[in-house]
């Protein structure tokens, strides 16, 4: 162990990943676009910038239910009493104001030609008068009140929204709004998946002696359906070279990017390093990250390869720091990387023990209610629990102890799940 050469750091690791997404040649160009209808784009990643084609609002409106009048009419006489000279719903077209009177309206209608201000009707009486009803002004309005004006929210050809954002509820709104019943999205990412490992069963299977419920393939499944990929799963490979080249062969045929669980570490039975050098090539293995430590990313003919650490926590963990950054910038997204926010620590953690720990730590921690964070008492690699317990991790900076009352990096989950 002296003698090893010194891992890979993260950010090497993951700038390593992102270079090569980005250097992918076939990603950025048109065939990689689609259009989808915008009702469905949620979460899918803008392939250009959208313009707008109109204005928003498309005409002057009004903000309330009340009165339009010409503000002067009301200022220069000192007038408090307008006749009310015509009614205009939202969606219809009233007639020019006549000078002197007010025209009765509601919230989102044209404001009439002639008119600059609308009063709202809480802050008029209406009064029956000889000619019909009219308006006493309790309050000398300003001129432009209430008023939305032409093109305040969107301007007309400006942009609206990136080329490589991530499309959230609001942006398809925004989109929506100026009037796209269609956006350009990139395709879906086609991942294929398996599982290593001689001891997996299924779920409904029969736990026999000494075997393992597979549960990344489920971690995989979901964290992969809310990036959006298409997935391909080619279930489970046993511990064997043939099989797990052969494995690795029929993915990467069919999809953009392979990845796989467990197998990848140093032990006798671990297949993926070996099997990606005879299939394709391994360009990066084994980050001083902990939990994560065996990550093995290359390429299979025209696909990636990344294989993560058979130890769930592992590969959600690993997933999180570079598999998700991956994806994402393959189709185009510029932030990648997961947000980090300073908090509290509200535990102790020790230097490791007498070897000098030469790996970032990724701890998994819950906030607690005074605003710090707590611990999750077993970290080990394994423990499922400590992930379903906690939301977010901390990043911890090698060989580095946490006092209570330190100030941390915490990630929360919320943002990049
Ligand atoms: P490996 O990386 O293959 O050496 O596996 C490390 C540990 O993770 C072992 O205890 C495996 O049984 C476990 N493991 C590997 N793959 C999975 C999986 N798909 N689901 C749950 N546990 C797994
Ligand atoms: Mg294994």
């Amino acid at each position: 162990m002296r003698n090893a050469p010194p891992l890979m750091s993260l950010n090497e690791a993951l700038s390593c990943l992102l270079t090569a997404a980005e250097e992918r040649p076939t990603i950025d160009t048109v065939y990689d676009t689609v259009y989808m209808p915008t009702i469905i784009a949620n979460r899918r990643i803008l392939a250009s910038n959208l313009t707008a084609p109109i204005n928003v609002p498309s005409f002057n409106s009004s903000q309330m239910d009340g009165y339009a009048l010409k503000a002067s009419d009301a200022i220069a006489t000192g007038k408090t009493l307008l006749p009310i000279s015509q009614c205009i719903e939202a969606g219809h077209i009233g007639v020019p104001l006549q000078p002197g009177t007010a025209a009765r309206l509601f919230t989102g209608a044209i404001i009439p030609v002639g008119a600059d201000t609308v009063v709202m009707q809480e802050d008029c009486e209406v009064v029956l008068t000889a000619e019909g009803s009219a308006i006493r002004l309790l309050h000398i309005p300003q001129a432009g009140e209430w008023t939305r004006y032409i093109g305040e929210d969107i301007r007309q050809g400006s942009i609206i929204l990136s080329a490589g954002m991530r499309l959230r509820a609001q942006d398809l709104a925004l989109a929506a709004s100026v009037g796209f019943a269609v956006l350009p999205v990139k395709r879906p990412l086609k991942v294929a998946i398996f599982s290593t490992g001689d001891e997996l069963i299924m779920p409904g299977e029969t736990l026999t002696d000494g075997a393992v419920y597979n549960s990344n393939r489920f971690l995989l499944t979901a964290l992969l359906e809310n990036l959006g990929c298409e997935i391909h799963d080619f279930g489970i490979s046993p511990d064997t070279l043939e099989a797990t080249r052969t494995a690795l062969k029929h993915a990467s045929q069919q999809s953009d990017v392979v990845i796989t669980s467990g197998g990848v570490s140093v032990g006798g039975k671990d297949y993926i390093k070996p099997a990606l050098q005879a299939e394709g090539c391994l360009r990066l293995w084994q980050i001083a990250i902990k939990p994560g430590k065996p990550l093995a990313f290359g390429e299979i003919g025209s696909s990636f390869f990344i294989g993560l650490p058979g130890n769930p926590v592992s590969s959600f963990v690993t997933f999180l720091l570079l598999v998700r950054p991956f994806l994402l910038r393959l189709q185009g997204v510029v932030d990648v990387a997961p947000p980090s926010y300073s908090i509290r620590a509200d535990f102790f953690w020790p230097k490791a023990g007498t070897r000098v720990e030469t790996r970032n730590e990724f701890l998994r921690v819950r906030r607690n209610i005074d605003g710090g964070l707590d611990l999750y008492p077993n970290q080990g690699s394994a423990v499922l629990t400590s992930l379903v317990w906690g939301d977010g991790l901390v990043d911890n900076p090698p060989g580095t102890q946490i006092n209570q009352g330190d100030w941390v990096k915490f990630i929360p989950y919320s943002e990049v799940i």
